[in-house]
């Protein structure tokens, strides 16, 4: 059992900090809206005042906020976790944000004396409520060998991508693939429903096919073809357009920083991008089906 601080209840956030809760840790929390702290308070968390207090004299330290602008305040900012944290604590940061603030964070905590990694996750809000996410870490190997022992009540899987930073440039080349599979389906999809196709039956048969893909198998992105899934419930919930926009522009940084060829990521980038402006940034991520739509005729 840990003490632990956790910080950013949002849609991820609040399900692992109730699972931490439910695997008997001790577990005070902090966020900015009173709504997620009331929430975590009746599932058995311990409320905050700030992250500051949340953050005291624990063995681990989960931050899951929404940005870089975020990560860096909480843990450099004028009130910083730097200046409270022990080196005993582990600061466990599972936010997707770039590898140059995961390093910078990184680096101005170890001036500290305070270790911590970088633990981006996917699995979606599905897989928080579940406890199944996957963290892919970086930082040193020591460290990640130690977060293990709360990383897994909250996860199914944990990597270890390489040195600090590497989780995040781990996570960007995976939602920019992730991307390119829903933008590449949802088109496929379209063009055969404008044929007069049964949106059902070519899904199966893509499935069965060369074309089968993760969306395919557990996200379809056109209403109807599955039960539980946001394109069956008005797009609603799961991973928003304005987020997987967010670790777009994030993985186009990284490869200008890199000089990556990344043409498709560049193009989904600036898919989403345009999504979001007409007014769908807070939408499910599949609901780019609807942007591919063909006008009636
Ligand atoms: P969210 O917007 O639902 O939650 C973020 C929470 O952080 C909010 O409750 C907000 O009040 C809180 N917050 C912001 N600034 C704060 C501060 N200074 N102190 C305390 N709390 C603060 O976002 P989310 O969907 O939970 O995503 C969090 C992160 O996880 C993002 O980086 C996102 O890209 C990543 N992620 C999301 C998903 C998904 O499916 N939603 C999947 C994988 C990764």
């Amino acid at each position: 059992m840990a003490k632990i601080g956790f910080i950013g209840l949002g849609n991820m956030g609040g399900p692992m900090a109730v699972n931490l809760v439910n695997a008997g840790h001790s577990v005070k929390v902090f966020d900015l809206s009173d709504a997620a702290l009331e929430q975590a308070q009746e599932a058995g968390c311990q409320v905050a005042e700030s992250a500051r207090q949340a953050a005291e004299q624990a063995d681990f330290v989960i931050t899951m906020l929404p940005a870089d602008k975020h990560v860096q305040a909480v843990y450099l900012g004028e009130d910083g976790l730097n200046k409270v944290l022990g080196k005993d604590t582990l600061a466990i940061d599972c936010s997707t944000i770039s590898a140059e603030t995961a390093r910078k964070v990184a680096a101005g905590l170890a001036e500290e004396g305070i270790r911590f990694i970088d633990a981006p996750v996917s699995g979606g809000v599905a897989g928080a409520r579940a406890g199944t996410l996957t963290f892919i870490c970086g930082g040193e190997a020591a460290a990640v060998e130690n977060a293990r022992a709360v990383l897994n009540d909250m996860g199914k899987n944990v990597f270890h991508a390489g040195e600090s930073g590497a989780g995040q440039v781990a996570k960007i080349c995976n939602n920019m693939l992730l991307s390119v599979l829903m933008a590449g389906t949802a088109e496929a999809l379209q063009l055969g429903i404008a044929h007069g196709l049964d949106a059902k039956t070519l899904s199966e048969i893509m499935l069965k096919s060369s074309g089968r893909n993760w969306t395919l198998e557990v996200y379809n992105p056109c209403p109807g073809v599955m039960a539980n899934v946001p394109s069956s419930k008005g797009y609603e919930g799961g991973f928003l357009v304005d987020l997987m926009s967010k670790d777009l522009g994030l993985a186009q940084q990284a490869a200008l920083a890199s000089g990556a060829m990344t043409p498709m990521g560049s193009l989904t980038h600036n898919l989403y991008r345009s999504w979001a402006q007409l007014g769908h940034g807070q939408e499910d991520f599949s609901s780019i089906f609807k942007y591919v739509q063909p006008k009636s005729k």
